[in-house]
């Protein structure tokens, strides 16, 4: 199931919605709708949306200030925690994570600090303390929000902003994976204390951001330990170059003979001249076995490989690209298309595991 999709794109930045805003959003219209029927579910669903205008404007603030560090950026996620703007690279300097961290927060308080104003000039003061969901107006709602947000924001608990702060000045004392090591582990053990909180008091919506906090602390520190682990290594250097191939009209007899013979799993198929046509992994053969039975060509059932990899291909590329393609391995090509290498899920675990505990290995 995809989890998230694209709603609209702005300035280059793809805005996405992870699909429990929407349950978010239909919870609240619900409870709204129990309460106080169809106009209170209506008012419910414009109050959400103006919710999402300001996550997105305290995410701009994130985007605008890496602009201005020359960093792009190519989507937001925005989910039940808030927003979160996945930068292209993370500013190499810690200054300007601490000052791209920041940019959102102050952008929340302006916005809190408009709405103040709003309310004083409506003479509404006196709605900011009640809180009856479906009839209040709307201003004092929205005002005490963008309060929440902020507060929340400023947690140290990575990677909600503050815990990007926290970890923008351990990183300097501790460098990248030990200091993302540390704000990742302190960001979790806000999240457990959140996730107790939430399951004591009932508060599914809560529980529901700790768990996402967990996760993407964890997420966070395994991407940083990863990059730093393959800094400098190339598709070539990963790749497996002891290996089987089968040319294009092999029978899927002969597929099941190599399979047995040795430890390879994926077998790039190829044709005369030893140029790529595709890749026949284990999943294929055995439901080309199935379907086409034994005597069938291994070109048959073989998977399409998009986009193989070049040897010169740098590690953070190659495992992206490795990952889209939902492929357990990638064939490495030269320029002729002639098949080099396989890139597999199970070497750059190893070639990772290696270096993690002997850097600058192999
Ligand atoms: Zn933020």
């Amino acid at each position: 199931m995809r989890w998230s999709f694209r709603l609209v794109t702005i300035a280059g930045t793809e805005i996405k919605l992870h699909v429990t805003f929407l349950f978010l959003v239909a919870w609240y219209a619900f409870a709204a709708w129990q309460t106080g029927g169809w106009p209170a579910a209506q008012t419910s669903v414009l109050f959400l949306l103006l919710v999402f205008v300001c996550i997105l404007l305290h995410e701009f603030g994130h985007i605008l200030m890496a602009r201005r560090f020359g960093i792009r950026t190519p989507d937001v996620l925005l989910s039940p925690i808030g927003g979160l703007a996945r930068l292209e690279r993370m500013p190499e300097e810690p200054y300007q994570e601490l000052l791209v961290a920041v940019a959102g927060p102050v952008v929340t308080l302006v916005i809190a600090m408009a709405l103040w104003g709003a309310i004083q000039f409506t003479g509404g003061t006196a709605e900011i303390a009640a809180f009856d969901p479906g009839r209040e107006s709307l201003l004092p709602a929205l005002f005490r929000l963008n309060v929440v947000l902020l507060a929340f924001n400023l947690l140290p608990a990575f990677p909600m902003d503050g815990g990007r702060v926290l970890r923008a000045l351990l990183v300097r004392r501790r460098g990248m994976v030990e200091g993302t090591r540390i704000a990742a582990r302190i960001g979790q053990l806000f999240a457990m204390g959140f996730g107790v909180i939430g399951l004591f008091t009932s508060q599914i919506l809560l529980f529901v951001v700790a768990a996402f906090i967990y996760l993407a602390a964890e997420a966070e520190a395994q991407a940083v330990a990863t990059r730093a682990a393959g800094r400098g290594v190339t598709a070539a250097g990963m790749m497996v170059t002891d290996l089987r191939m089968l040319r294009v009209y092999a029978t899927l007899e002969d597929a099941v003979k190599l399979l047995l013979a040795g430890e390879q799993r994926e077998f790039p198929i190829v044709d005369n001249d030893g140029r790529l046509e595709g890749l026949l992994t284990r999943d294929d053969l055995v439901r080309g076995l199935s379907t086409v039975g034994p005597t069938a060509t291994v070109g048959q059932v073989m998977s399409r490989v998009q986009e193989p990899l070049a040897p010169a291909t740098p590690f953070d590329t190659a495992l992206e690209r490795l990952r889209a393609s939902g492929l357990p391995a990638l064939p490495v090509v030269n320029p002729e298309r002639q098949v080099i290498g396989l890139l597999t899920v199970d070497n750059i675990t190893d070639l990772l595991l290696v270096r993690r505990h002997v850097p600058g290995l192999p």
